[in-house]
């Protein structure tokens, strides 16, 4: 049982990692989003929810008897090169944005998964409640973009039809 709750451990600074990075990544992206309201709004929402999010975490790990100290940031740093590197030169910026986010989504989805699933183990439901909380979250603002993207899509379409800078603004 110790060893798993180390792992359990072990995720949950993954994922305070990969929250971290998404809050960095989101705000980024509120720079380039002026033309696109709803989209920039969502974002905007987001980046509070994903602050909450990482207090949570932290909380699951100071109710292990752990702390953030040190955290690895491999996986997290990965997305947000892969991210910073597919947007500098392209035009469809935004929408590229938009998939990625619901990519990332998905990433946090499964990684919360496996943490309640991890929780559940070990007998700590508190610890699991907590992580269900964000995994919910994760799993609305999913819904949101995919219910979103079409409207994203043609928003930029018909900006590049208009002959307006399609792309985001940078
Ligand atoms: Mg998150
Ligand atoms: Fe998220």
């Amino acid at each position: 049982m110790a060893e798993i709750k180390d792992t359990l451990a072990d995720w949950l600074r993954d994922a305070y990692a990969m929250e971290n990075q998404a809050v960095e990544m989101l705000e980024r992206q509120t720079e380039r989003l002026e033309h696109y309201p709803d989209m920039l709004a969502k974002v905007r929402e987001h980046v509070a929810v994903t602050r909450r999010q990482a207090d949570r975490v932290r909380e699951c790990l100071q109710r292990l008897g752990t702390d953030t100290s040190s955290i690895k940031t491999g996986i997290g740093m990965l997305i947000g090169n892969a991210q910073s590197l597919s947007g500098i030169f392209a035009s469809d910026e935004v929408v590229k944005a938009g998939i990625f986010n619901y990519a990332f989504e998905q990433f946090e989805i499964a990684n919360y998964r496996v943490l309640v699933a991890t929780a559940r183990q070990i007998g700590d439901a508190e610890v699991a409640r907590l992580l269900e909380e964000n995994l919910r979250e994760e799993e609305e603002m999913a819904a949101w973009i995919e219910s979103n993207l079409p409207q994203l899509t043609q928003t930029y379409l018909q900006r590049k039809m208009a002959g307006q800078h399609a792309e985001a603004k940078r």
